[in-house]
């Protein structure tokens, strides 16, 4: 199955979309994960993108169009994925309908998290992340068992640069201005589910599998 999560920065994409994917048994491809990768192995590419990713700009859209284009091609990726990050503009949401439809493929729905500006900002302010797993916490609504620690693997929790308050401001102008088109986009190919991510993750969850027509007991 091929689903994309569409929804501004702090809605609790990443959270959700991990759940699907290992649901579906399909690969959670995340090209903001992809780019802090690359920024970490010191890559070239890393070293590109890091001052658009600091500054909570987007990175250009031929880069990230490789990019994922790239990570399309591995094995795990080829039945289904569940896209988090991607596509951000029309112009990479057209790239990838032409990647899908040149395999003979193509999407199966796309779940937008609704979710009010306000909400988002203290949201992000409070969000913490593993960067061994990837794992995120939040300061109040979902804080790790021990303290500064990860759940999953122990690591020690980090901070985003870009959850700074003046970068996420940005962050939520790129999205309303180049990002929430996409919702007109998807909505007129038939495939655009919205659903109320302000709410607590698990009815998140609940109303995401049911907008894929899954119950719990069928995944
Ligand atoms: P994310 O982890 O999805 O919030 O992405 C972090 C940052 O990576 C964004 O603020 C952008 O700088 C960059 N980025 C990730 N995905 C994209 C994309 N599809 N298009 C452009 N920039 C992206």
């Amino acid at each position: 199955m091929f689903v994309i999560l569409l929804g501004p920065p702090g809605a609790g994409k990443g959270t959700q979309a991990r759940l699907l994917a290992e649901s579906l048994g399909v690969p959670r491809i995340s090209t903001g994960d992809l780019f802090r990768e690359e920024m970490a192995s010191g890559s070239a590419l890393g070293r590109s993108v890091a001052a658009y990713m600091d500054a909570g700009q987007f990175v250009p859209d031929e880069t990230t169009i490789a990019l994922l284009q790239r990570r399309l091609r591995a094995a795990d990726a080829r039945d289904g994925h569940v896209l988090d990050g991607f596509p951000r503009t029309v112009r990479q949401a057209e790239e990838l309908d032409r990647i899908l439809a040149r395999r003979g493929q193509h999407l199966d729905r796309v779940i937008d998290l609704n979710v009010d500006t306000e909400a988002l900002v203290e949201r992000l302010a409070g969000r913490s992340m593993c960067p061994s797993c990837q794992t995120t916490y939040h300061d109040r609504i979902a804080p790790p068992r021990r303290q500064g620690l990860c759940d999953r693997c122990g690591a020690t929790l980090v901070r985003r640069v870009d959850d700074q308050p003046e970068t996420v401001r940005t962050r939520l102008r790129m999205y309303h201005e180049n990002t929430e088109p996409l919702i007109t986009y998807y909505d007129e190919a038939g495939v655009l589910s919205i659903i109320d991510g302000g709410q607590p993750p698990e009815g998140v969850t609940r109303d995401m599998f049911a907008a894929l027509g899954m119950t719990k007991g069928s995944f």
